[in-house]
């Protein structure tokens, strides 16, 4: 992780030196990564930002305009499903997208030291953490060495699932997407205070696996999805609506 980039000591977020296009507000951020996903699932990838040039010119600072709070698996790279490049992303991984302490630290520091502008929570079809947990909840035994500690922050979404009538393991990836982002706004009085002031959004995105295309299902504020997806989602024919929370 690099330093804060231009803001030379002042206290809040500058985003104004550095990259003059880097999107400052969540509306045009969550437009540009819904965007770059579509070049990426139609095979016309741009590569935007990782050339020699780019990479010299960021390495005095950093200014990314979205978070992504993603599930380690490893065909979930978010540079290249979002079709992005070095300073673009600030990238958080753990299996299952579990967010401990070190996650929403980790988020806080993007949000209020780098001023970034979109959380995004990013999980998949088939993710094996929630097929762990899963299972180990259908078992009554847990795994283990620290695996159960991504077991135990998986259930809370599975008894969730359960007592919404949800059994598909996709059903269930869902619902826990939507759980991670209550989370992060819960356990994160800083991330909740800059979404109650308009200067940030959290999106919960599932992404398939085969066809690379990602969907919202959760958006805080709902104005957000409202107000971009219609026409240029990926998936803008999927009858289901992203759920608010
Ligand atoms: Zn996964």
């Amino acid at each position: 992780m690099s330093h804060t980039g231009s803001s030379g000591g002042q206290p809040g977020p500058q985003r104004t030196t550095g990259r003059a296009t880097a999107p400052s507000e969540p509306t045009r951020a969550y437009a540009e990564l819904v965007a770059g996903n579509r070049r990426f699932v139609d095979g016309a990838p741009r590569h935007p930002n990782q050339d020699a040039g780019h990479r010299a010119a960021v390495a005095d600072g950093q200014h990314p305009f979205a978070v992504i709070v993603g599930c380690s698996d490893s065909r979930l790279a978010a540079e290249i499903i979002f079709d992005r490049g070095l300073g673009d992303l600030f990238v958080v991984r753990t299996a299952g997208h579990t967010a401990g302490p070190e996650v929403l630290g980790s988020v806080e520091y993007a949000v209020t030291v780098l001023g970034v502008p979109l959380v995004v929570v990013l999980g998949h079809d088939s993710c094996g953490a929630v097929q762990a947990a899963r299972e180990s909840a259908a078992t009554g035994t847990a795994p283990s060495g620290h695996l159960g500690a991504v077991v135990d922050a998986v259930l809370p979404s599975l008894r969730r699932a359960t007592s919404e009538g949800v059994d598909d393991i996709d059903g269930i990836v869902d619902i826990h997407i939507a759980q991670t982002v209550e989370t992060l706004l819960g356990q994160s009085p800083v991330l909740a205070g800059e979404v109650a002031r308009g200067r940030c959004a959290v999106v919960g995105m599932s992404y398939r696996l085969a066809a690379g295309a990602v969907r919202p299902v959760a958006v805080v504020p709902a104005g957000l999805a409202t107000l971009e997806t219609p026409a240029g989602s990926p998936e803008s024919t999927d009858p289901a609506a992203p759920a608010t929370v």
